[in-house]
């Protein structure tokens, strides 16, 4: 074991676009010396749901620097001139990136970055008071095993979220039934299977069955699409419902009682989790084209009715038992393969619990996060811990949203600087959420 004296500024928790973002932005200011870990031995976005023909849902201005910096030389731009692409660039005509090439993007961003080190994850955490204030961070280097401390000031947690399986899901998962994060690993599974049902209706439910409803008719398998929603819902995408993604709804949503927000944030699903237009008619023309001639489709998509539980057949395949929310009947659906789209959820580490008295939680077990995105301590400490994710609850609709990812790594900065390295607008859209 390893333990170093030094004090660091700020290590950073998770290296995803959030932190990525922090991490390019302060590799141009002198003030913050940072360290950012991340337990994967490169920077991969969502690896499993690459897909071909997916794009981002967020404009590629939306990059890791360029809204706080437009000159930076992180920025979208410049890794399409260094990638002596700017013409084709140019002629594309897109706002809309693939997803992949977004990807492509942060890992050139990734590997020029000094501060920013893979194959490590964070284990452990402690806060210390001897001469100085800080935190004692432990981290684990995922071939080796072995492990070091560090200190450092203060502390970014970037850890993203995880795949969220549903307990009727976990019980069966594994061979026959996965996510739609491992979605590309077990895609020449899904080419050699019977049959194939998608459970869930958000974006990646819907970008799985497109991508499967593609090749339904080579490969020859029964494809089936079920949801407890009452609809394939599509997102809110108008551009005045997007400005809900903006600076000015995070501040107004913020300062309302924390029982509003609840109530508010479980409205707000098809801001963030309906599914996109162009995927929506993607689908509809495909099923359009097969049932062209009257052909019969083997291809089923069915509302309403929710997976309740799931069994293994003992001639394999598996047994889904669904209920009709409606009709109030049980049904059971047969099917080889199962493709779990029930979403994420955040991904808090276990450690932060273990700071359980150092910091103010709410009546739900939920951290308390001041506007700034610090972590409410019950200790006098100039030491902070700066949070990106598991805010939904207190910044609300927008917390994942990487078009906000900027802003708060300006908030953040400018605090962890103690001036405005910055300058913060006031009013950033047309509408006006408060009196
Ligand atoms: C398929 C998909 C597509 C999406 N597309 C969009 C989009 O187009 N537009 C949009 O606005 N949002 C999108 N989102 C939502 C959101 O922007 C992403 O989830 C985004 O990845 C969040 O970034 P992050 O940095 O917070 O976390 P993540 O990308 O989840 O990264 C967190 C990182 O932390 C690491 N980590 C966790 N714990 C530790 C630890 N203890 N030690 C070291 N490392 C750790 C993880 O390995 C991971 O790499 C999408 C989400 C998904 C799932």
């Amino acid at each position: 074991m390893e333990q170093q004296e030094k004090i660091h500024d700020l290590i950073g928790v998770g290296v995803g676009p959030f932190n990525l973002s922090l991490a390019a932005l302060l590799d141009q200011i002198d003030e913050v010396e940072a360290l950012f870990f991340e337990q994967q031995q490169t920077f991969d976005w969502h690896p499993g749901m690459l897909i071909e023909g997916t794009k981002m849902q967020v404009p590629f201005i939306a990059d890791l620097v360029t809204m706080a910096d437009p000159t930076n030389p992180y920025s979208f731009l410049n890794y399409i001139s260094k990638n002596e692409r700017m013409y084709q660039f140019y002629f594309l005509q897109r706002l809309d990136i693939p997803r992949r090439e977004y990807n492509d993007y942060c890992q050139w961003v990734a590997r020029q970055l000094e501060s920013c080190r893979f194959g490590k994850r964070v284990t452990n955490l402690h806060h210390k008071k001897d001469s100085h204030d800080y935190f004692e961070v432990e981290v684990t280097d995922i071939d080796s095993g072995q492990v070091q401390w560090l200190r450092t000031k203060n502390l970014i947690m970037g850890t993203g979220s995880v795949p969220n399986l549903p307990s009727s899901f976990q019980d069966v998962s594994g061979e026959g039934v996965f996510h739609t994060a491992d979605f590309l690993p077990n895609q020449e599974r899904c080419r050699n299977a019977e049959s194939i049902t998608v459970v869930g209706s958000g974006q990646s439910a819907a970008e799985t069955f497109r991508e499967l409803l593609k090749e339904q008719r080579e490969c020859g398998y029964r494809l089936d699409w079920i949801t407890r929603s009452s609809g394939f819902e599509s997102m809110e995408e108008s551009k005045l419902s997007l400005e809900h993604f903006s600076p000015d709804y995070v501040n107004y949503f913020y300062q309302l009682p924390q029982e509003q927000k609840d109530q508010i944030f479980a409205t707000q699903g098809l801001y963030y989790k309906g599914i996109s237009n162009h995927t929506i008619n993607d689908i509809y023309n495909l099923l359009y084209e097969y049932s062209v001639g009257r052909e019969e489709l083997n291809v089923g998509l069915r509302v309403l009715s929710e997976v309740k539980d799931i069994h293994r057949k003992t001639d394999g395949g598996y047994a889904l038992e669904c209920f009709h929310n409606e009709q109030k009947e049980s049904f059971t659906h047969e099917s080889d393969l199962v493709i779990a789209a029930t979403g994420y959820k955040p991904n808090v580490p276990d450690f932060v619990h273990h700071l359980a008295d150092f910091l103010q939680w709410d009546e739900q077990g939920r951290y308390k996060v001041t506007a700034d995105y610090r972590l409410v301590k019950n200790e006098e400490t100039s030491n902070e811990i700066y949070v990106h994710s598991g805010i939904s609850h207190t910044h609300g609709v927008g917390s994942t949203n990487l078009g906000l990812s900027i802003h708060r790594n300006k908030v953040i900065i400018n605090h962890l600087v103690g001036r405005e390295v910055f300058p913060m607008n006031e009013k950033n859209i047309f509408q006006t959420f408060s009196v």
